[in-house]
């Protein structure tokens, strides 16, 4: 498997300020699905963010270091030229346009990208396979819809743009255990069916080691543990020291 994502020592801090990161190293493959955990605070958003390059907008930034994305020097790429290249970020929990349906909704996901009207429809034919619920309140303003259909609204948006690497944070939060599970049943099966590669930060450790086949642990911006899920899960050490008893 090649490799898409990589993190080469990159530190990263806001306002010049002390350091959200420091030296991280980390490793995506192609086709894999992999899960960054750790508590509060650890630095799980930021390198998200470092990732999509959005620090700049919240005054933070690189200070140190490379990300290379499909081989490529990312590091000071603009937002808008990450998704270009395939790299979706759904980083605003579940932030829809309220007002619109959920289907305009996911039909945003697919500007800039210079789509036509079939590519839409089957994008959306995708997605209502994938959430059957969406479909059913495909016409609802969003803004009057659950938090759950909410959040999978911004995950179907986001695969409206066609990822080659999709990022997520936190997509449990707020979320009842059955939303939850349904949530990642379906990124699961994305991942699955379609090969996509997905790097999704969680604080709830037993859903996303339960789905995901790797997972990368972050304490005060290092990244200190690096393995397969199946192995992390197994260590019960590991809650209670690095994902604040998560
Ligand atoms: P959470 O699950 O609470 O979002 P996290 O693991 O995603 O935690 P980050 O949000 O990346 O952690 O935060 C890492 C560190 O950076 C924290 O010390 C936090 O206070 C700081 N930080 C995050 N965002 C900003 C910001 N916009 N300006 C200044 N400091 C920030």
């Amino acid at each position: 498997m090649s490799v898409l994502l990589e993190f080469r020592d990159v530190s990263a801090s806001y306002n010049g300020a002390i350091a959200a990161l420091h030296g991280v190293n980390l490793t995506l493959h192609d086709g894999e699905f992999a899960a960054l955990l750790g508590a509060n605070g650890a630095g799980k958003t930021t390198l998200l963010k470092a990732a999509s390059n959005l620090l700049p907008a919240e005054r933070g930034r690189i200070t140190k270091g490379q990300i290379l994305f499909d081989g490529q020097d990312v590091t000071a790429h603009d937002p808008a030229d990450h998704v270009r290249r395939g790299l979706v970020p759904v980083l605003e929990g579940r932030r829809c346009f309220k007002t619109l349906s959920i289907e305009e909704n996911l039909i945003t996901g697919a500007l800039g990208k210079g789509l036509g009207r079939s590519a839409i429809a089957d994008g959306l034919e995708q997605i209502y396979d994938l959430f059957p619920r969406l479909k059913e309140r495909r016409k609802v303003a969003a803004g009057l819809t659950s938090g759950g259909e909410q959040q999978m609204a911004a995950i179907g948006r986001g695969l409206m743009a066609r990822p080659r690497l999709f990022v997520l944070d936190e997509p449990s939060m707020g979320l009842a255990p059955l939303v939850v599970a349904e949530i990642f049943a379906a990124l699961s099966r994305l991942n699955r069916d379609t090969g996509l590669t997905l790097l999704v930060a969680e604080q709830n450790s037993a859903v996303a080691l339960r789905h995901a086949q790797h997972a990368t642990v972050i304490e005060n911006g290092r990244s200190v543990l690096q393995g397969r899920a199946v192995d992390l899960a197994a260590r019960h050490d590991i809650r209670d020291s690095y994902l604040g008893g998560a």
